[in-house]
Order: C-alpha cells, then sequence, then structure tokens
C-alpha cells in the first residue's frame, strides 16, 4: 500500500469503528499565540481532550498536516522532516485502552499487513514517588496480541532513555520506560503538572528495520528508543488516565485516548525502507529534481532530501495562505524556501525550478486535499515569486562580493556600503591576480557581514563561493561576522524599543518577569551546556523572551528540560534580586559577571544579583541595565482570578545563524 491508501485506509478503518472523520487543522494555530505551527494532531483538539464538547461527538479520526521547524536539522535522517502528516484518533471519554492498542495493532497487522514479528512496544513503567502504577494493563494487552499471532512476547524493564543502552532487547518485545518517554502531560513533567492537572502513560509502537545493524555510536547496545536508525517509532497512544491532586494522582472519572502516528513512517514501514523519501509522497519529488539536475539520488541525497522536504512544506504554508515574509511563520516559510534553494546549488541548478517541482507536490496531494486543488495555481505564484525575487538578491550579492573580494588586477581599494558609520572605511583590497589573492585587512568576517545585511546574502554562500574561488577565509570570520551582527541587534534592539542600551525590556511587571527569567535561563544554559553560551541576542515581549546564544548544535529535549526544571528551581526558591555598580573592569574580570557578546561597556556598570537566602555565591551575576522584580518567586504569580501558579517554560529552540540558537520561552 502507498501512502495515500494508507491514510485513506486509516480513515476508513476508524469510521468503521464509530469515528467521525474531521478536516484537518490549518498549519497556523488559529487560538493559540505561543506556537507559530500545528506540529501535532492533538494540539487543535486540546480544549476538548480537556473536557469541552466536541461537536462531532466523542470518536473522532483524522490526518493532520503538522509543521515541526525545530527539526530542520534532523532533516535527512532516516526518519524526521519538517512537514509530516499525522494520523491520528480520539476518544473523548469513550473508548480505552482495551479497544484502542487492539484496533492499532489490527490496522498495521490487517489492513496494511505489516508482520509482527517486526513490531515492539512500550508502556509506562509507574513512578514510585507519586505512586502512579505501572501500565500492566496496556503490557498485557499487548501480550494476548503478540500471543495471537504466534509470539511469545516477553517483557523487559528499561527505565531511562540511558539505561537502555546498557540493557539492550534482552529477547524483548514489550519494554517498559519511565516518564521521559512513557509518560504525557502538558507540563512535560510529572512533578511539574500543578494541580487539578490532567496526564497519563502511553504507549509506543516500534517498527523495526531488522537488516539495519544498530550503530555503536549511539549507544552500546539497541533498544527500541535508539536514535540509530534500527527502529524507528510510527504511533503513541496517550492514555489521560489520571489528574493530580494536592493530595496525589486520582483515576479521572471519564478517560480519553489521543493516538497519533506519523502516515510517512508507517508508509516507509509499509514498503520496508529505511529511508522515508522513497515512499509515494516523496520520491516524485526527488524524481523530478533528479531530471532537472542530471543528478542522481544516491550520490546527492542529503541536498534532495531537504529541497524535497522544505519545498513539501512550503507548498502546504502557501495552501494555508502563508506569504514569505520577515517575520513568523512567514519568516519561517522564506528560510525553507531559500534553504531549497541554496541546496539546489549543490545539484547545479542555479537557475529557476520550483514551477517545475512545486506541480508535481500539488499532483500527489490534490485527490486528497481539494484546497490544494482549489489554490494550485495561487500557491505556484507565491513560491515562485519569493523565487525570483531571492535569486535577484543572490545576483546582486555575488556582484558585491566580487567587488570585496576579487578587484583583481586592479590594485583598487574597495570600500564596502554599510549602515554602519565605522565600516565605511577601506576594508578589503586585493592586490594581484585571481589565483595569489591577498587580502589586506584582516576583516573579511565584516565584510561577509555587510554581504548579508546590505544584500541579503547568506553567509553561507559567501563561504561556498570563497571556497569556488580559492579564497581562503580568515580563521576568525565567523567570531567577526558575529560580533557585527550582535552589535546589529542591539542597535536595532534599542532603535525599536526607544530605550538606551541595556534597556531591552519596557516597564510593565509582565516585561519585568520576563527579563528576570531571560537572567535565569542565561545561568542555567552556562550550567548545563557549558561555559561557551554567550548572549547574541535577547528581545522581550509582554508574550515571551526570546534569547539568541552562541551554541554549536541543536539543544537536546533532555537538556532544555533540565534548563526549564534548573529555572523552576529558582523560582521556587525566591531568589533575592538587587543591583550594585562596579566599574566593568572589576565586574568583569575580578566579579566574572556575565555579559552580551560584542557589548562595549562604559567605566561603570550596573550588575544584577540572584542570590536565595542563605546562599554563599548567587545563581545569576549579569551586567545589565535591568529593570526586573524584587524577588523571583513573583515570576510564579497567578494571573488575577486563578490559583495557577505559573511555570517557566521553553516553547521552542531552533537554529538563529550559524553557530547561534535560539529560545522562546514563556511563564504560563
Ligand atoms: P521522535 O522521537 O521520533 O522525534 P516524537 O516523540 O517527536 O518522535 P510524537 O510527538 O509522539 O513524536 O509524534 C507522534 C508521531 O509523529 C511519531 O510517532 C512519529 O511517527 C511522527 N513524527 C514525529 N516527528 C516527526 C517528524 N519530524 N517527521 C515525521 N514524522 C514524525
Ligand atoms: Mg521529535
Amino acid at each position: 500500500m502507498n501512502a495515500q491508501e494508507i491514510r485513506a485506509a486509516y480513515l476508513k478503518f476508524f469510521e468503521e469503528r464509530g469515528h467521525k472523520t474531521i478536516p484537518r487543522a490549518l498549519l497556523v494555530p488559529q487560538n493559540d499565540p505561543t506556537t507559530l505551527f500545528t506540529g501535532s494532531g492533538m494540539q487543535p483538539l486540546l480544549p476538548y481532550l480537556l473536557g469541552e464538547e466536541h461537536p462531532d461527538g466523542v470518536r473522532l479520526v483524522d490526518s493532520q498536516t503538522c509543521l515541526r521547524a525545530q527539526d530542520i536539522e534532523e532533516v535527512g535522517d532516516n526518519r524526521h522532516t519538517t512537514f509530516f502528516e499525522m494520523l491520528g484518533n480520539w476518544s473523548l471519554g469513550d473508548y480505552f485502552k482495551s479497544d484502542q492498542l487492539p484496533w492499532f495493532w489490527d490496522f498495521l497487522t490487517s489492513s496494511i499487513r505489516l508482520d509482527p514479528n517486526r513490531l515492539y512496544v512500550t508502556c509506562f513503567i509507574g513512578d514510585e514517588a507519586n505512586n502512579i502504577p505501572k501500565d500492566t494493563e496496556s503490557a498485557e494487552i499487548w501480550t494476548k496480541l503478540f500471543k495471537d499471532q504466534g509470539i511469545d512476547a516477553k517483557q523487559v524493564e528499561i527505565g531511562s532513555e540511558e539505561d537502555g543502552y546498557k540493557k539492550g532487547m534482552d529477547g524483548g518485545r514489550i519494554f517498559f520506560y519511565d516518564a521521559s518517554k512513557n509518560w504525557w502531560c502538558r507540563a512535560g513533567k510529572i512533578a511539574d503538572m500543578p494541580a487539578g492537572e490532567p496526564g497519563g502513560p502511553d504507549s509506543e509502537v516500534f517498527f523495526e528495520f531488522d537488516f539495519v545493524p544498530h550503530n555503536p555510536e549511539y549507544g552500546e547496545l539497541c533498544h527500541p528508543n535508539c536514535d540509530c536508525g534500527r527502529f524507528i517509532e510510527i504511533g503513541n497512544s496517550v492514555f489521560m488516565e489520571y489528574v493530580k491532586r494536592e493530595t496525589g494522582f486520582e483515576k479521572l472519572p471519564k478517560q480519553n485516548v489521543d493516538f497519533g502516528g506519523g502516515l510517512e513512517r508507517i508508509s516507509q514501514a509499509a514498503i520496508n525502507s529505511p529511508d522515508m523519501f522513497k515512499i509515494s509522497v516523496m520520491w516524485p519529488i526527488v524524481e523530478k529534481l533528479e531530471t532537472i539536475s542530471g543528478k542522481k539520488y544516491d550520490s546527492h541525497t542529503e541536498s534532495m532530501r531537504v529541497i524535497a522536504d522544505h519545498l513539501r512544506a512550503a507548498t502546504f504554508l502557501a495552501v494555508d495562505g502563508i506569504v514569505p515574509s520577515n517575520k513568523e511563520q512567514g519568516y519561517v516559510m522564506r528560510r525553507l524556501l531559500r534553504r531549497a534553494i541554496r541546496f539546489a546549488f549543490d545539484l547545479g541548478v542555479e537557475q529557476n525550478f520550483l514551477e517545475q517541482v512545486v506541480p508535481v507536490i500539488a499532483d500527489l496531494y490534490e485527490n486528497d486535499y481539494p484546497e490544494v486543488k482549489a489554490n494550485r495555481q495561487k500557491v505556484i505564484d507565491v513560491l515562485i515569486k519569493e523565487e525570483k525575487a531571492f535569486r535577484q538578491t543572490l545576483r546582486k550579492g555575488l556582484k558585491e562580493f566580487e567587488k570585496l573580494f576579487i578587484s583583481a588586477d586592479s590594485n583598487a581599494t574597495t570600500v564596502i556600503p554599510t549602515v554602519a558609520e565605522e565600516s565605511r572605511k577601506p576594508a578589503v583590497s586585493a592586490t594581484g591576480s585571481l589565483d595569489k589573492l591577498e587580502m589586506t585587512t584582516s576583516k573579511q568576517g565584516e565584510a561577509l557581514f555587510t554581504l548579508y545585511d546590505t544584500y541579503g546574502f547568506p553567509v553561507e554562500l559567501s563561504v561556498e563561493e570563497a571556497f569556488k574561488r580559492d579564497i581562503k577565509l580568515d580563521a576568525d570570520w565567523q567570531a567577526q561576522f558575529d560580533t557585527k551582527m550582535a552589535e546589529q541587534r542591539a542597535r536595532s534592539q534599542t532603535a525599536a524599543k526607544g530605550t538606551f542600551k541595556g534597556g531591552l525590556g519596557g516597564q510593565t511587571m509582565q516585561h519585568k518577569k520576563y527579563h528576570t527569567a531571560t537572567h535565569l535561563m542565561y545561568q542555567s544554559l552556562r550550567t548545563i551546556l557549558g561555559d561557551h553560551v554567550v548572549q547574541h541576542g535577547s528581545n522581550i515581549t509582554e508574550e515571551r523572551l526570546r534569547f539568541d546564544f552562541s551554541h554549536p548544535e541543536k539543544v537536546t529535549p533532555e537538556q532544555l528540560k533540565q534548563v526549564e526544571d534548573m529555572v523552576n528551581e529558582q523560582i521556587d526558591k525566591d531568589l533575592k534580586v538587587s543591583f550594585a555598580e562596579y566599574p566593568t573592569k572589576v565586574a568583569r574580570e575580578e566579579k566574572g559577571a556575565l555579559g552580551q557578546f560584542g557589548d562595549r561597556y562604559g567605566d561603570v556598570v550596573k550588575v544584577y544579583t540572584m542570590i536565595a537566602d542563605g546562599a554563599d555565591k548567587p545563581f545569576s551575576f549579569e551586567i545589565c541595565g535591568g529593570p526586573h522584580v524584587d524577588h523571583t518567586g513573583q515570576l510564579a504569580e497567578p494571573d488575577p482570578g486563578s490559583d495557577k501558579p505559573k511555570r517557566f517554560k521553553i516553547v521552542k529552540e531552533e537554529s538563529s545563524s550559524a553557530g547561534i540558537r535560539r529560545i522562546k520561552a514563556v511563564l504560563r
């Protein structure tokens, strides 16, 4: 069965079991300003899982288009794309485990005929501290389902993911993991759940590519949750079974099922392909890229994967009415498109090509999604308009690149045009011919910044161009570039806020809280990730904080959790917040106060201290103009009319530019 058939079979399977098919929600959430995109099937249904009545009844099924911009750097592995469809079915206080698990099992083994020998499942191991029992009920159901297929399903207790790499498979079929893998709640962690909050165990199904050997780089022994690629998670049944009370956990009177399974992953299992891009809603895009470029997928795998994924995502964003722009969803869309166009350079495709690819994508979806058909021409127009604009930018940028770096044979001094007055000086001059090009300045990184800032020429392309032309860039070009970037950010923030340097926040209480939270998070990031973490920018609104910092790779979900926990711990400890003024040298060198990258300070600076009662060392000690709250406990203050204390929550982690990560976080 191909992906289109699997989607249809899934909807039909659950319709036959009393479910109503509901249309997908748009990629842009309609009533949730805290997230840019719909990232799961349950997200639009959350109000109904929390008790609101759904007009279509208590049994629902759908295929939800999802966008996870945070998975952008995972595109290229065998199982992550930024855009995907999540098959979902829900019981709103109706059926529970004893229907859900056999149904999903039936769907996998009978409808789409997966070999049961290649399926493995996980269940919740229980949580002693909170008196939540092991989910033996799900395990018993699984045992019977395997047994009916002649499989003796051994149960193995693993615990944490790390333990998995030590214990390995151990001949098991049903694996028990702890709350970090098999517990669902909105707060993320059991301990962070406020009273009144629902949560429950989940049970995941994994498919095994038995011909893919374990890769020990991921850990000594393989287990279902290992990331080496032998196992992929194809679906997850969440059982909303409990509610937290002041006195502990109680069973909910009405229990929900929330199931989500990746259509693309189930489809790759169905064709036994460890490569997701071989499925029927992806491969025609790759084939088109092969035709356009004359290159083969086998030798240009990563580039073709990135292009196929990003164009699929951009197409659906356009279907949902988004246009490329410089903010929010439009910005992500622009980034996806520009990244696809850049990766096409690797295929030798430097001319317009979206006009040929986008119709292929539309063809794949228009039979199942009428809105794709209805908007077909509009979508193509939006995407090729952006492509043309970007190529124009690239052409201009390339010309400037040549002016800056290769004024060959002229001995002429090239002046970099820039917004910053200080850069209005001869920055780069080249002497001699191309092959013995010599830069007379060491400010190449600054020149690259100008190209980026003034002409929108991506720095990655500059680097490639330099490589192609045998221009050796200074070892510290990146640092120069980053400094310029940080200065520019500080300038634009100052301008935007109409405040003085250091005055990142406004004066409202909400601003102050986010400002204080930013300090707590900065220190937590350094404690958890290391001292290479340096602030590169910060922006605060009434709704959230945003923070850019140096870190070479994606911050893992585990690390993000640790950061959240550490910040919440400091909020709970109610640290006292105060400031003092120090000579800059003393603050920085003797006292080691944190600062922002690229910031130049006057002779005297204000330093904010956040310290627990009775502690001998402050948790945070940072140069800053303020203003802040007086003590960190204020960050937990509930909204008027509510008694639910607020928690610090990271809602997004993504790349901001080369080597710089961006986090958005909220108090809620
Ligand atoms: P993983 O750990 O593999 O990233 P996840 O825990 O993020 O998965 P869920 O949030 O539980 O996944 O989403 C439910 C299902 O959606 C998964 O079982 C998987 O099949 C699918 N899925 C999740 N992320 C992606 C992605 N980036 N690309 C394709 N499918 C995905
Ligand atoms: Mg994930």
